[in-house]
């Protein structure tokens, strides 16, 4: 309103040739740009180690639920397990999730202490524990793979 056709169109062709050198910037900077590198283990692992075992503690206390220790590797094919004596094995690769996830993931592993499966009762106790939340949290968690 209050601006003439004319230079209504000038300033969208002003901005119009603005975005296109935008653009070509942005596409010739990503290909100045090497490969993404290989993720860091070793940077992983001791991120998760000065995480993953407070976290557990905070979260066993806060829940109640016992296990027996807690073990860090560097596994790709799950993000944690629980053994039939309660001993808790979590990936590194844990720390490549945002945390509300790291912490639903080590509450999972916690509820098998209780439950050494997944059954109904075992989904029951996880959903309580995530405020209702398991599907939800199952779900964004599968937006994630283990690299
Ligand atoms: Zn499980």
């Amino acid at each position: 309103m209050g601006v003439s056709e004319q230079r209504a169109l000038c300033f969208l062709e002003e901005k119009q040739a603005w975005v296109e050198r935008a653009r070509q910037r942005l596409m010739e900077r990503r290909m100045a740009t090497p490969a993404p590198k290989e993720v860091d283990v070793e940077a992983l692992r001791r991120a998760a180690k000065a995480d993953l075992p407070l976290r557990m503690e905070r979260l066993a206390a806060q829940t109640g639920l016992r296990y027996t220790k807690l073990t860090i590797r560097a596994t790709r094919t799950k993000w944690g397990s629980c053994s039939a004596r309660n001993a808790i094995s979590l990936s590194l690769y844990l720390m490549t999730l945002p945390e509300h996830l790291r912490d639903f993931v080590v509450l999972h592993e916690l509820c098998h202490t209780v439950h050494h499966n997944h059954s109904e009762r075992f989904h029951r106790l996880l959903d309580s524990l995530v405020g209702g939340r398991e599907k939800e949290l199952n779900r964004e968690l599968r937006c994630y793979a283990i690299r």
